[in-house]
């Protein structure tokens, strides 16, 4: 590790006018893919900017329908919300199955959305529940916050401040880790509002997708028989020593087809 400087902000406005006042400046959440990164010098911040004192921003509140998720609120305490629970558990569910019992307490959603690691778990759900991402200065539906790996449409020195989740009739998450990291090799947020389908994908591909041929043949008909014959193209998928593309566009029809019968029992 190399020599650099950290700051505590106690709120967001002080935190982007730290990150302004320098040259290399980032903001660390958990820290747990910032500081191996920086043990590895991929990268190397002449300041990092610390978010865990700012008041509420761990915060997990229900306002109306809509479930909002402050970005320092760490997969454990998603996890273990009684809110999340009862507005999706399919949410509470994927924030249980993310790494191990350290990563769970320590990795935050905001942190995890802001890297948007092509096999992270929170990408396929805030797409495939139709979120909205709040940050110190607008809202981004998530249709349009993933841009590709590690990208986002965030601003270099713009915060995720909440997570927004609207109330969606069903969902259901089924993810197939990878044994020694437990990042998703494949993991498919599958969920139903007024009888459409909408289905994300992370894992496979560069950046989390949504399944458009799946989610038009389940609108129409929300059973086995009508996906039969939809593919995944393994062209633009993931091939790497894990697996090939083939095999993981295998698994996303596979993981869809259990999602669909989770949904239909
Ligand atoms: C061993 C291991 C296993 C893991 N397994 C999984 C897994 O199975 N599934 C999974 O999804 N993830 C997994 N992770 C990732 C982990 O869950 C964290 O979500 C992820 O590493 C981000 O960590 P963090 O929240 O501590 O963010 P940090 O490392 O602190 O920050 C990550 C990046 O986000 C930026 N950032 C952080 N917060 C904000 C914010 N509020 N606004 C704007 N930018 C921000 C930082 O500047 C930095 O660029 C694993 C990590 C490890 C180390």
């Amino acid at each position: 590790m190399y020599q650099f400087n950290f700051h505590k902000a106690d709120n967001l406005s002080t935190a982007v006018e730290l990150f302004n006042a320098f040259d290399e400046p980032m903001y660390i959440a958990g820290g747990h893919t910032l500081i191996p990164t920086m043990k590895q010098r991929l990268s190397a911040p002449s300041d990092v900017i610390d978010l865990a004192k700012i008041p509420d921003l761990d915060a997990i509140t229900l306002a109306g329908d809509t479930l909002q998720i402050g970005a320092m609120a760490t997969h454990a305490k998603v996890a273990a919300s009684s809110l999340v629970q009862g507005h999706c558990s399919a949410l509470a569910t994927l924030a249980e199955g993310i790494g191990d019992r350290q990563v769970r307490h320590r990795g935050t959603i905001g942190g995890s959305l802001a890297n948007n690691d092509p096999a992270a778990d929170y990408p396929a759900a805030v797409l495939g529940l139709g979120a909205q991402i709040v940050t110190d200065r607008r809202t981004i539906t998530a249709d349009t916050f993933f841009k590709a790996m590690f990208e986002t449409t965030l601003e270099p020195d713009e915060i995720i401040q909440t997570i927004h989740f609207p109330q969606v009739d069903q969902a259901v998450y089924l993810k197939f880790p990878n044994p020694a990291s437990r990042y998703a090799m494949v993991g498919v947020m599958l969920t139903r509002t007024a009888g459409e389908a909408r289905i994300a994908i992370t894992g496979a591909a560069a950046s989390v997708f949504r399944a458009a041929a799946f989610e038009e043949a389940l609108t129409a008909d929300f059973s086995l028989p009508a996906i039969d014959a939809v593919t995944l193209p393994a062209e633009t998928l993931n091939a790497d020593m894990h697996a090939s593309a083939e095999y993981r566009a295998h698994l996303c029809k596979v993981l869809i087809k259990r999602g669909v019968n989770a949904l239909s029992s």
